[in-house]
């Protein structure tokens, strides 16, 4: 069966820096989306285009019931794609269909720490997650952008540490999986959120998260979320074709 359509009008966007831009949705979808309880709670936009449609996926940033918006942060990653050009472009008036929302994470009230990291694209489900963690959480942050211009506000406990880390000429990803191993590892249980570009998280970080952290699954949410030259179909027939490798070498183990 078909997913329903939220049929949602975009009401206004901002800069939030030169690759960070914020779009605001209201009107009738409003009315019919259900928000969850998820800090990582996320939409599939739908993109008419001249030979079908695409969907791509969203972290829904906040919902504010007073004004009947839900707020989504599109990183511009320049003129390539189909989403990042669109928020560039949106205008007050614009329609948007969205499906879902979606989600698998939000922080555990018990555990000891929190480890968050991610790149620009995983942004928004870290703020969402450290508005959401208790006064007294303790915890490590660590997003990785383009360079200091990009930082935003993140609004985080005092016992939260956020550091921001500069891609400049490296790979994505490369330089947060560097600032993480060199975190020193603290005692108790952690609950992890990773999510950026998909090659450094999958191949590196959740490596070092699961085998040499001993990070139990259901405390980790780690995964890519875009894939350096790849679109969102390229990326997924990627995660489809990584799937099957690693259940045939569990097969085979
Ligand atoms: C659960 C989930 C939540 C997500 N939440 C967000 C979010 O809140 N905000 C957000 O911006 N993204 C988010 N993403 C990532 C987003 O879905 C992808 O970045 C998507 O590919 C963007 O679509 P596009 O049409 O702009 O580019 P595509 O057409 O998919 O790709 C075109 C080219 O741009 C490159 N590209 C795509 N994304 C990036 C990027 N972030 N930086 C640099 N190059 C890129 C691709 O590698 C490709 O070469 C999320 C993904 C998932 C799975």
């Amino acid at each position: 069966m078909a997913r329903p359509r939220h049929n949602f009008v975009v009401r206004g966007t901002e800069r939030l820096t030169d690759h960070l831009i914020r779009v605001r949705l209201g009107g009738p979808g409003f009315a019919t989306f259900q928000p969850n309880d998820f800090t990582d709670a996320y939409v599939k936009l739908v993109f008419p285009r001249p030979d079908g449609e695409v969907v791509r996926t969203y972290t829904v940033r906040s919902v504010d019931p007073r004004t009947e918006e839900i707020a989504i942060d599109f990183v511009y990653h320049g003129d390539e794609g189909v989403a990042g050009p669109w928020a560039a472009a949106a205008r007050p008036g614009d329609p948007i269909e969205l499906m879902g929302p979606g989600g698998a994470y939000a922080p555990r009230p018990d555990v000891d720490w929190h480890l968050l990291a991610g790149d620009e694209a995983a942004l928004p489900a870290i703020a969402a997650a450290c508005a959401a963690l208790p006064a007294d959480a303790v915890g490590r942050v660590f997003v990785e952008v383009a360079s200091a211009a990009d930082e935003i506000a993140v609004e985080h406990p005092a016992g939260v540490e956020l550091t921001w880390v500069h891609r400049g000429d490296r790979d994505p990803g490369e330089a947060l999986a560097a600032a993480v191993r060199a975190e020193p590892w603290r005692e108790g249980r952690v609950h992890v959120f990773i999510h950026g570009e998909a090659q450094a998280v999958m191949h590196d970080l959740r490596r070092y998260i699961r085998r040499e952290r001993d990070v139990p699954a259901d405390l980790a949410s780690i995964s890519g979320y875009w894939r350096r030259g790849r679109t969102e179909e390229g990326f997924r027939d990627w995660k489809r074709a990584l799937a099957d490798r690693e259940q045939a070498d569990a097969t085979v183990r």
